[in-house]
């Protein structure tokens, strides 16, 4: 798993276009014959400048949940089960309010007309935030490019899928909240981590544990003579935590059968050979006086990144990086 950073800007322009449609579905367009319906200041504004349908009922969810919007878009990870239930403790204060009214609210608005819906229609919110997050591999699992790319007139093309960290289906209060989604491939979102439910006290989140990429390195194990097989260092000394993640996200799985590709090529070029081909490869591939850094050439010669903040950049970089530092430090 990769950490994605503080995405800050990407938070703002997301909630600006999470507010305007809340507030349309809500309201309906402002216009003559609607004089109490909603439009931003922002003339270009992608929500406000399309005519969106007003939901016609869940008024009294919409007037509860418009003034706390920020609140639930915004909330941190390891905040959003306390705001669950805060908010459920203030919808029950409020007269004749009933819980299955609000869980129906967070059900039909945020997650079937919210996520399901317009999140990914034709003109694709899902398509603007994963272009603003910027992120290329996925965040699961470093093995799949996940990159955006629109058909001529900006319309749907290729992108990311974006998973929820707490499932949409049972806590649908948080279906467009910003820090639960998060970009990957397909086969991490639906195959994988589908069958787990995480919570960020036994499990490391994209968007909280900054070192993510330290808390575990990728190790060979030699399985027969000459075939290896993937597995992490010190798996028996590693924190709960980040085992449990590991677990969770199918990691070894997701990497085995790359032990008869990537692996053994780079076991190939330190093993096979007679010479350490790996170090030669590093150190005299490249003339001295074209001043490489290190950087370039783990780049050129094993198509990975080798700083940490860059991981997403390349589809390998973290696996790659491992076990040539594992195989370099072989005597
Ligand atoms: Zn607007
Ligand atoms: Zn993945």
């Amino acid at each position: 798993m990769i950490y994605l950073g503080e995405q800050k800007e990407a938070l703002d322009k997301y909630y600006s276009v999470i507010s305007c449609w809340v507030n349309s579905k809500h309201l309906g367009r402002l216009k003559e014959s609607n004089e109490n319906g909603y439009k931003c200041d922002d003339l270009n504004c992608s929500v406000c400048t399309r005519g969106l349908k007003k939901l016609d009922s869940h008024d009294r969810f919409f007037d509860f949940i418009i003034p706390r919007l920020d609140e639930v878009i915004k909330a941190k990870p390891d905040e959003m089960l306390q705001l669950e239930l805060k908010l459920r403790a203030e919808w029950s204060n409020n007269g004749d309010h009933n819980l299955k009214e609000f869980k129906d609210g967070c059900s039909i608005v945020l997650k079937e007309n919210g996520y399901d819906r317009w999140f990914t229609d034709v003109k694709g919110l899902n398509y603007d935030l994963a272009e603003w997050l910027d992120q290329h591999t996925c965040t699961f699992c470093n093995r799949q490019y996940i990159f955006t790319a629109r058909k001529n007139a900006g319309e749907k093309g290729i992108t990311c899928q974006f998973d929820h960290w707490f499932d949409k289906g049972s806590r649908p209060l948080f279906a467009l909240s910003f820090y639960n989604l998060i970009p990957s491939c397909s086969l991490c979102n639906s195959s994988i981590k589908s069958s787990t439910h995480f919570n960020t006290d036994e499990y490391l989140h994209p968007y909280i544990d900054k070192d993510i990429s330290s808390k575990f390195k990728f190790s060979s194990i030699p399985n027969t003579a000459t075939k290896y097989g993937i597995t992490f260092l010190n798996e028996s000394t590693m924190d709960a935590k980040t085992k449990r993640t590991l677990e969770g996200l199918g990691t070894k799985l997701v990497y085995s059968k790359h032990s008869e590709k990537e692996l053994q090529d780079l076991i190939d070029l330190r093993l096979k050979y007679s010479d350490n081909y790996l170090k030669n490869l590093l150190e005299n591939t490249f003339k001295s006086e074209l001043n490489m850094t290190k950087e370039e050439k783990y780049r050129l010669i094993f198509g990975i990144e080798l700083e940490e903040k860059k991981y997403h950049k390349r589809i390998f970089s973290k696996f790659k990086r491992d076990i040539i530092s594992e195989l370099l430090s072989i005597k």
